[in-house]
């Protein structure tokens, strides 16, 4: 007996089924035990570091501002300083953690030596111009 037209149609919805995007294993993989630990490791490491040269930095830094240093000590999460920030002579809180090398340009996952903190401007920034 043929199979009728809905038959037919509900198999076909059944077995399109998309494969996963590239999309949706990063960001799948960004809620990863193993990234999460590491990331975490991470930020409170170079927090700390940040922490025990934040002084001398400030005394370095022609256009940081009390309030500058002020929210660093402050900020609630204890995140770093932004890296690209403090390049550039500015004090930033840095609450994104980025791959320096990119992952999709082979940049290691979990090796901390390959992370460091930027502020959501920064990382904006860093991302645009990695898709290009
Ligand atoms: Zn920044």
């Amino acid at each position: 007996m043929p199979k009728s037209i809905s038959d037919l149609r509900r198999k076909r919805r059944q077995s399109s089924k998309s494969p996963k995007t590239r999309r949706q294993i990063e960001s799948e993989w960004y809620q990863s035990k193993e990234w999460r630990t590491v990331r975490e490791e991470s930020r409170r490491e170079q927090r700390q570091k940040d922490e025990d040269r934040i002084i001398s930095v400030f005394e370095e830094l022609e256009n940081a501002t009390s309030s500058d240093l002020y929210e660093f000590l402050t900020h609630k999460k204890q995140y770093p300083l932004c890296n690209h920030c403090l390049e550039e002579g500015f004090i930033t809180v840095g609450n994104v953690c980025d791959h320096i090398i990119p992952i999709k340009r082979g940049g290691a996952k979990l090796d901390k030596s390959n992370l460091q903190w930027l502020c959501h401007d920064c990382h904006a920034i860093k991302s645009g111009k990695e898709a290009h």
